[in-house]
C-alpha cells in the first residue's frame, strides 16, 4: 500500500503516460491489487486490474465450490455482488475522459461461465478495469488515492460482509442453477425436449428488456401434457413435458405463442433466481431456426430442402453473399443439424411462408419441376425419423401441420390447452404423392479454413470486438449475428471473436488442406472448456462467457467472404 501511495505521490501532475510506473502488484489489508495494464490515455481502453481475496478472508464453504456447476453459479453471484458494490461505492466522473470509473463485465438474466471472478479453494480472483484519473491529461494522484485506497476497499469489505451475512441466498443461487441442470438431464430420459414448470412467468418487458414483466399470467400445463421432474433441491416440481416429435403451438394472435417458445429457447441456458424462467429447460443443443435473409452463406448443403435454382446453381455446396428468405432458412437448419442439434424452434413470425408450406392451389399452378423449394411440411416427419431431430412450431396461420404433429398445444389468452385430439381430426393429407421421403444428411461444411479466416485478420493491427449481441468485428471483417436469436450475452460474441483466432492459429499450418470447419471448431471449443475461457487470449480480459458451440459455428458461416464465394461458385 505504502508503495503505491508513494509512488503516486512521485509522479502526480506528471503525464498520463507516467502511469504505467504502477504496474505490478500491492499488498492491501484483505486483498492484492495486481495492475496488469495502464491505458496509454485517459480516453482509451481502461487499466486492467485485478483483485486477489484469500480464502482465509472469504470463508465460503467448500460446498459452494466443489463441483464445476457449483462453482460457475458462486462466481456468478459474487460477481453480480461486486457490480452492485461498485454502482454503490465508485463515484465516477473524476476528471477527463473515463477517469474514476470502475468497470466488471455485465451480468444479464443468464448464468453463464465466465471469467470475470474465478474462485479456487475459496480464494477469490476479480478481472475490473480502472480508469486511473487525469486532469488535463495529467496524472491526478489526489483522485486516484480516493479511488485505490478508499473506493477500492469499500467495494471488496462489501462483498466480504454479503459473503459473511448472506449465505443463504448464495446457497439458494447456487441450488437453483443445480436444479436446472437436473431437470435439463431428466429431459431425455423421460422423452422430452423441453419443460415448462407452473407458476413460470414467461413473458418480458420489452423487445429489448429481458426482465421479466410484472403482473404475467403464471403457466399451467394443461392435465394431459403434465409430468413430474426431481430436483436436488426443490424436490418434485409438476410442468408441461414438450414430447419429443413434431409439436405445435397453436392459437390466435397475440396469446402468448411466440412468447412460449423464447422461452424454450432460452430454456437452453440458466437464469438467475426470480427470472421467472429459471424453471423452463430445453435440450442443451435446441436451435432457433428463423429465416434470415441477406446473411452469408459458405458452402452450405441445402439441397434437401432447395433443389436445382435458376441458372442451375448448385445447391450441395451452395455460398452466397446474400440469401433470400427461404435459402438462408435451409442453410440455418443444416447448420443446426451439422452440430447435432436435437431440437429445432420455428415460429411463423419469423419465418419465410414459401419455405414453410405451399398449398394445393399453388402446387396446381406452378409444378413441381418448377419450384426448387421443398417446403419444411413436406419434410418435417424426415427429420424426425430419420435424424431424430424434434421441432417444436408456432404456426397460428395453416392448418397444414396438423396431420403430421404428435402434439397439438393452443394457446388461449395466455394459457396453454391440449387440442392434439381435436387438430388430428382435422388434418388431411398435405404430402403430395410425387414428393419421395429423403434422408436428411447432415450438412458437410467443408470449407478451405484458412483462405477463409487468413486475410481477414492482422494480429499486430487489428482488434476483436463485439458490439452488443449483434456484430463481432474481426480485423477487417464485420459480421453480422444480430439473427442468432440464442446469442444472448456481449461476452460470449467476444470469446466467439477469440475462438475463431485461436482456431486459425492452431490451424494455420495447415494452410491449405481442407479440414471440416465443424469438426475444427468443435475440437476449439472442447479445448476452451477443458483449459478455461483464459487459454483463448495472452492476457487478461476478464469480459468472456462460454458461448454455444452452434452460435461459433454460426458465426463463422455468417462470414462474408467474397474471394471465397467466387471460388466456390
Ligand atoms: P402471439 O405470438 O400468440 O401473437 P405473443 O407471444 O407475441 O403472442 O404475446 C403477445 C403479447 O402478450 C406480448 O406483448 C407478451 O408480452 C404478452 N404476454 C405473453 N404471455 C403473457 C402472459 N403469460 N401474461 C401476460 N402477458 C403475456
Ligand atoms: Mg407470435
Amino acid at each position: 500500500m505504502n508503495t503505491l501511495r508513494q509512488l503516486l505521490a512521485e509522479i502526480d501532475n506528471h503525464g498520463y503516460k507516467t502511469y504505467k510506473k504502477l504496474v505490478g502488484d500491492f499488498q492491501f489489508l484483505n486483498f492484492l491489487l495486481r495492475i496488469d495494464h495502464v491505458q496509454g490515455d485517459p480516453f482509451a481502453d481502461l487499466s486492467r486490474c485485478r483483485i486477489f481475496i484469500k480464502a482465509t478472508k472469504t470463508n465460503i464453504p467448500r460446498s459452494l465450490f466443489n463441483t464445476r456447476s457449483r462453482t460457475i453459479a458462486l462466481e456468478d453471484f459474487l460477481g453480480r455482488s461486486f457490480t452492485q458494490a461498485i454502482k454503490q461505492e465508485v463515484l465516477a466522473g473524476r476528471g477527463d475522459g473515463m477517469s474514476g470509473e470502475m468497470t466488471i463485465t455485465s451480468y444479464g438474466q443468464e448464468v453463464l461461465e465466465r471469467n470475470a471472478v474465478l474462485v479456487q479453494n475459496g480464494d477469490i480472483e476479480l478481472r475490473i478495469r480502472i480508469g486511473l484519473p487525469a486532469e488535463k491529461r495529467k496524472v491526478n494522484a489526489q483522485q486516484a488515492i480516493i479511488m485505490l485506497f478508499e473506493e477500492l476497499p469499500a467495494v471488496v469489505e462489501k462483498v466480504l460482509k454479503v459473503l459473511q451475512i448472506n449465505l443463504i441466498k448464495i446457497q439458494q443461487h447456487v441450488d437453483s442453477v443445480e436444479d436446472q441442470q437436473a431437470l435439463r438431464q431428466q429431459l431425455l430420459e423421460h422423452n422430452l425436449v423441453a419443460f415448462i414448470a407452473d407458476g413460470s412467468y414467461l413473458p418480458r418487458r420489452s423487445g429489448i428488456d429481458d426482465r421479466p414483466l410484472d403482473g404475467a399470467v403464471l403457466f399451467k400445463a394443461p392435465a394431459s401434457l403434465a409430468v413430474e421432474l426431481t430436483q436436488p433441491h426443490d424436490g418434485l416440481i409438476r410442468g408441461l413435458g414438450i414430447p419429443q416429435g413434431v409439436t405445435l403451438i397453436v392459437g390466435g394472435g397475440f396469446h402468448g405463442k411466440s412468447t412460449l417458445l423464447h422461452a424454450i429457447e432460452r430454456g437452453v441456458y440458466d437464469h438467475i433466481p426470480n427470472d421467472g424462467r429459471e424453471k423452463v429447460v430445453s435440450i442443451a443443443n435446441a436451435v432457433k431456426i428463423r429465416a434470415e435473409d441477406r446473411r452469408a452463406i459458405t458452402n452450405v448443403d441445402i439441397s434437401p430442402f432447395i433443389g436445382q435454382l435458376p441458372q442451375a446453381k448448385s445447391t450441395r455446396h451452395f455460398s452466397t453473399p446474400d440469401a433470400s428468405g427461404s435459402t438462408s432458412q435451409a442453410a440455418n437448419i443444416m447448420e443446426a443439424l451439422s452440430i447435432g442439434t436435437q431440437l429445432l424452434l420455428i415460429d411463423e413470425d419469423t419465418s419465410a411462408t414459401n419455405f414453410m408450406i405451399r398449398d394445393e392451389r399453388m402446387q396446381a399452378l406452378v409444378s413441381k419441376d418448377k419450384e426448387p423449394i421443398t417446403p419444411l411440411v413436406h419434410r418435417i416427419r424426415d427429420l424426425y425419423q430419420d435424424n431424430a431431430v424434434s421441432v417444436t412450431l408456432v404456426m397460428g396461420g395453416s392448418g397444414d401441420f396438423f396431420g403430421l404433429a404428435d402434439t397439438v398445444i393452443m394457446m388461449d389468452n395466455y394459457m396453454a390447452k391440449d387440442v392434439t385430439i381435436q387438430a388430428k381430426a382435422l388434418a388431411h393429407d398435405v404430402i403430395p404423392k410425387g414428393v419421395k421421403f429423403q434422408k436428411i444428411k447432415a450438412s458437410n461444411m467443408r470449407i478451405p479454413t484458412m483462405t477463409c479466416l487468413s486475410p481477414k485478420y492482422d494480429e499486430n493491427r487489428d482488434k476483436i470486438q463485439a458490439i452488443d449481441t449483434r456484430i463481432l468485428r474481426y480485423g477487417q471483417l464485420e459480421i453480422d449475428v444480430s439473427q442468432l436469436e440464442q446469442l444472448v450475452d456481449k461476452a460470449q460474441l467476444t470469446t466467439i471473436g477469440n475462438l475463431i483466432h485461436y482456431y486459425y492459429q492452431q490451424n494455420r499450418q495447415n494452410y491449405l488442406s481442407d479440414i471440416d470447419l465443424v469438426v475444427g471448431l468443435k475440437d476449439a471449443f472442447i479445448d476452451v472448456e477443458q483449459l478455461g475461457l483464459d487459454c483463448l487470449s495472452s492476457y487478461i480480459i476478464g469480459t468472456l462467457a462460454m458461448p454455444r458451440l452452434h452460435e461459433l459455428v454460426a458465426t463463422v458461416n455468417r462470414m462474408r467472404n467474397l474471394e471465397l464465394t467466387s471460388v466456390l461458385k
